[in-house]
């Protein structure tokens, strides 16, 4: 297909911020989308893999600055000057191709098919030579770009397409170009791509028209597979009257989530980002080896921090360094040593799970897993239908330095990638949020060099609304906790634009924050501001999709006059 028909869909896409008349614009174009061309799907989102593929283009907005000098044979200074006025170097690609256009050629049509081929080589590259190698793969593209294939192109080189198609979006496209819209069709083909995670593959099939045929995709072992998320009770009362009694309550364990997949002997771990940390948790494999009964499986669990003498257990901010960390794994390992607290199963045996009642699931839990404490055991759980006692194993889990608890209706199937209403989690109070970091403003004085302020959004539908500032709970020396250079260093890469002192960065780098309250302010976009909001931790094992919503927000302001709190 020829890439100049995509781009000319990219702008159409762009040109409405209506969803719906997203969907149909998406929609026409899926409905004569060819077989051949499934891959574009990938192109849709700005990815070149499916999503389970951890394989990324990468590319700075350096390297692509010197392609676009490269490719129109302006100098580097010229088209820096150019970024900074225009501030978007998609629009800078577009424009200096556009002057160029006027006195030559391009080489040869661009296909889709030759773009995915260039931008698939560019993360297989390493080692000598990589960025001139890397540089060339670009070039070509970019030498071949008609005016608005280049400004697409550079987007999505840079991660940026800008076109506010989510996959939800694509989810409908496909329900309304194969299914008339029907509701059902868009519910299983939304738990379908949370099955595959591959869009494509999800297009082979619902090209056919036959909702059946969805069934063929199934779970496969070593394919990451997004994890079920809860939503919030207020309490026991509310809990109970929710999922009906008995239920299952369980430690909410302060840690992150690890997704563990066993076929034979292949082991491998992953975040509920999709990514694969096998190679950062040796000891992990090792207790599956060990601990864990089954030819295949998949395990849902909650990887938790200790300490090696005391056994006390660790906030996760203490041991989040080891999902990232690819070097001197051993010593880290010591250090931070983690125990994984098993609670659900997806798949066994050649089986898939999702179907199965949480009571059977958690049951077969129990009969694989050998316990062994400070490694791996089954997470602590009590089937109760009484409110007081329930209390009581809650008090327990806080005691030992867990976040509260989970409540799980026992007959209820699990459900990848959604945030169900049959899992509901407990906390003693509302006052912690996971933001993204969209700007920023360079320090004075001591801080001087070291971006300092850094501005925190949360989102709404496609948008990143601003709350807040924070600057609390970064350390300027380097010990315990983040530092403003590190996050400096991470935040550089991301700039957009410059006025100033201030920085607008690429929402990416996710954190964790506290806060004393929410108060209703004109100052920020979300109209919410945060009051002495304090950093506590970077959320590497978290994705934009993660971070909390104006909606949530809003509860949460709602809530805090009426601060529940057990104990
Ligand atoms: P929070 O920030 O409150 O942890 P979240 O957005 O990370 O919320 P939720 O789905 O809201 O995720 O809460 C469930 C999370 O709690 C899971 O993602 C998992 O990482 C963790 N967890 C700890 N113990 C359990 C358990 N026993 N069962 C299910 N999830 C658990």
């Amino acid at each position: 297909m020829r890439y100049k028909k995509l781009a000319e869909l990219y702008q159409e896409l762009k040109s409405t911020t209506k969803r719906l008349e997203k969907i149909k614009i998406l929609s026409k174009f899926l409905e004569y989308l060819h077989k051949e061309d499934r891959d574009v799907m990938y192109l849709l989102l700005g990815d070149i893999y499916p999503e389970y593929d951890e394989r990324r283009i990468g590319i700075s907005h350096q390297l692509a600055i010197k392609s676009i000098s490269k490719a129109t044979g302006i100098e580097l200074k010229q088209v820096v000057k150019e970024w900074k006025s225009l501030g978007d170097l998609g629009r800078v690609a577009e424009k200096l191709t556009l002057n160029k256009k006027q006195s030559t050629l391009h080489n040869y049509i661009l296909t889709t098919e030759k773009v995915l081929e260039n931008l698939r080589k560019l993360p297989e590259l390493e080692g000598k030579g990589t960025v001139n190698k890397k540089l060339a793969l670009i070039t070509e593209l970019l030498t071949s770009a008609s005016p608005i294939e280049a400004l697409y192109l550079v987007r999505t080189l840079i991660g940026d397409l800008r076109i506010g198609v989510k996959e939800s979006t694509i989810r409908e496209s496909m329900s309304k170009a194969f299914f008339d819209g029907d509701k059902e069709a868009s519910k299983k083909i939304q738990g379908t791509i949370d099955k595959s995670n591959d869009l494509a593959a999800v297009f082979d099939v619902v090209k056919k028209g036959k909702l059946k045929e969805l069934k063929k995709i199934s779970l496969e072992v070593g394919k990451p597979i997004k994890a079920m998320l809860a939503q919030k009770a207020k309490d026991f009362k509310d809990g109970f009257k929710k999922l009906g009694k008995p239920c299952a309550v369980e430690y909410k364990y302060d840690g992150f989530r690890l997704i563990i997949h066993k076929k034979n002997k292949n082991i491998l771990l992953f975040t509920r980002c999709l990514e694969n940390v096998t190679k950062q948790f040796p000891e992990v494999v090792g207790y599956i080896q060990k601990y864990v009964q089954g030819k295949s499986f998949i395990l849902d669990s909650e990887a938790v921090g200790f300490d090696r003498k005391t056994k006390e257990y660790k906030p996760f901010q203490e041991i989040s360094q080891r999902i990232r960390r690819k070097y001197n794994i051993e010593k880290l390992q010591k250090e931070l040593p983690i125990e994984i607290n098993v609670f659900d199963i997806i798949y066994y045996n050649g089986k898939s799970q999702l179907n199965e009642p949480f009571k059977k699931r958690t049951a077969l839990i129990k009969k694989i897993i050998k316990n062994n404490p400070y490694k791996i055991i089954c997470a602590k759980q009590i089937i109760i239908g009484n409110e007081e006692r329930a209390k009581e194993f809650y008090k327990k889990a806080l005691k030992e330095n867990q976040e509260g608890v989970m409540m799980k209706n026992l007959e209820a199937i699990y459900k990848p990638g959604s945030r169900v209403g049959h899992m509901l989690k407990i906390k003693p109070e509302e006052r912690d949020l996971d933001l993204v970091i969209t700007g920023a403003e360079y320090g004075t004085g001591k801080r001087k060099g070291w971006l300092s302020s850094f501005v925190l959004s949360c989102k709404d539908k496609n948008k990143f609304l601003e709350i807040g500032k924070v600057g609390t709970g970064i350390k300027e020396k380097s010990g315990q906790g983040i530092t403003f250079d590190e996050l400096t260093k991470k935040l550089i890469p991301l700039i957009t634009k410059e006025k100033g002192k201030t920085v607008y960065i690429k929402p990416k780098i996710v954190v964790a924050v506290i806060y004393q309250e929410i108060q209703k302010s004109p100052n920020y976009a979300s109209g919410f501001a945060l009051r002495f909001p304090r950093f506590t931790a970077l959320r590497p094992d978290k994705s934009l999709r993660d971070i909390n919503t104006l909606d949530e927000i809003k509860e949460d302001f709602k809530k805090q006059k009426r601060n529940y709190r057990y104990g």
